[in-house]
C-alpha cells in the first residue's frame, strides 16, 4: 500500500505483471431501467453521453473499438496489455448467446487479457454467472456493480429501481463464483448526509468486494436530477472541494483496508456539467487528497468497524 490507502494499481498488480489499461467499450446495450423491464426514465442523474470517450461508439464493432483504443494508448506504452471494459449502459442485459459472442470477440483481440463488465445488481442471472465463472478459468474477468448507496429511501429517490438487498445478493453470488467484484458508489446523493454515507461505507466494508469507485454526485444537463433541483423538490449536499476532501478522508479511514479504492471523483464533459464546478482534473483531486491524508496521518481502515 504505497499511499495511505490501497489503490487500483495495488489491485491490478496482484493479477498482472506489467502495465494494464482499460479500454472502454460501448456494445450498444440498453438498460432495464430505461426500457420498462424494471423501470422507465432511468436513474435521475443518468445521462449516458457522459460515459464514453470518443473512440468508443456503438456503430463500431467491439474489435474496432478495441483497436482504436489500443492505438490511442500504445503511443505512450507500446508493450501495454489491455482489459476490455464493457462500460456503457447495462452490459449483462441481453441473451447469453449475444453476451458471450461480444465478450469472446473482445478476448480474441491481440493484447487483451481480460474483461471488466459494468452492470446493475439486479441483472446477473445465475446462468450468466456460471458462464463468466468458466470464462474466468482462462481469462481475467471482473464484474462492476452500480450500487450507489445502501440507503433504500435514496435508491427510491434516484429511481434506481433495485434495492440494497439486490446488491448484497449479486456481490455474494459473484464472489462465491470466484469472480472479483467492484462497486460503484455516488457521494452526495439527494437527502444524504454524513451518517447515510458512512452507513453505506460500513455496509460495503462487510461484503466480499475487491474494489470501489467513489464519485461525487454530478448534476448533468438534461437529467431529471437537474430538473428536480431546479424545482427544489429536494436538496443535495453540494460539497466544496475542501468538504469533499474531508469526506473522502473519513471514508478512507472507515473503509475495510482489503478493498482497493479505484477513484474518488469523476469528470463529466464541461459542456454537460452543471455542478459541481471544481475545475479540477481527477488526478489533481487525488494529489490534494493524498497530501491531506499524509498531513493528517490518516490510513485506510484506521476506523474500520469489523
Ligand atoms: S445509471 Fe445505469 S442503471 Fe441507471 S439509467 Fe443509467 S445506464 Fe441505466
Amino acid at each position: 500500500m504505497a499511499e495511505a490507502y490501497r489503490d487500483y494499481a495495488d489491485f491490478l498488480a496482484e493479477h498482472f505483471d506489467g502495465k494494464v489499461q482499460k479500454i472502454s467499450i460501448n456494445a450498444g446495450f440498453s438498460c432495464p431501467n430505461r426500457d420498462g423491464t424494471v423501470g422507465r426514465g432511468g436513474c435521475t442523474y443518468c445521462n449516458n453521453q457522459t460515459f464514453n470517450p470518443d473512440y468508443c461508439k456503438p456503430q463500431l464493432s467491439v474489435a474496432e473499438q478495441i483497436e482504436k483504443g489500443k492505438r490511442f494508448f500504445s503511443r505512450k506504452y507500446p508493450s501495454m496489455r489491455y482489459l476490455a471494459y464493457f462500460q456503457a449502459h447495462t452490459n449483462t442485459f441481453a441473451e447469453i448467446s449475444r453476451l458471450s459472442a461480444l465478450y469472446e470477440e473482445a478476448l480474441a483481440q491481440p493484447d487483451v487479457d481480460g474483461l471488466i463488465i459494468g452492470t446493475r445488481p439486479d441483472c446477473m442471472p445465475d446462468e450468466l454467472l456460471d458462464y463468466l465463472s468458466r470464462l474466468n478459468e482462462n481469462h481475467f474477468v471482473m464484474v462492476e456493480y452500480g450500487a450507489e448507496s445502501s440507503c433504500e429511501s435514496t435508491l427510491k429517490l434516484i429511481n434506481r429501481c433495485h434495492s440494497w438487498n439486490d446488491t448484497v445478493d449479486a456481490v455474494n453470488r459473484t464472489a462465491d463464483a470466484g469472480i472479483p467484484v467492484g462497486l460503484h458508489l455516488i457521494l452526495g446523493l439527494p437527502e444524504e448526509n454524513d451518517d447515510t454515507i458512512m452507513s453505506t461505507i460500513d455496509a460495503v466494508s462487510q461484503l466480499p468486494v475487491d474494489t470501489v469507485k467513489l464519485h461525487q454526485l454530478q448534476v448533468i444537463k438534461g437529467t431529471k436530477l437537474a430538473r428536480d433541483l431546479e424545482a427544489r423538490l429536494y436538496t443535495v449536499p453540494g460539497y466544496t472541494v475542501d468538504e469533499y476532501i474531508d469526506l473522502c478522508s473519513r471514508i478512507v479511514a472507515r473503509l475495510n483496508p482489503s478493498i482497493a479504492i479505484e477513484r474518488f471523483t469523476s469528470q463529466s464533459p464541461a459542456s454537460l456539467l452543471i455542478s459541481p464546478q471544481w475545475g479540477l482534473k481527477n488526478y489533481e483531486f487525488t494529489h490534494k487528497l493524498n497530501s491531506y491524508l499524509k498531513t493528517k496521518g490518516i490510513r485506510q481502515g484506521d476506523l474500520f468497524n469489523r
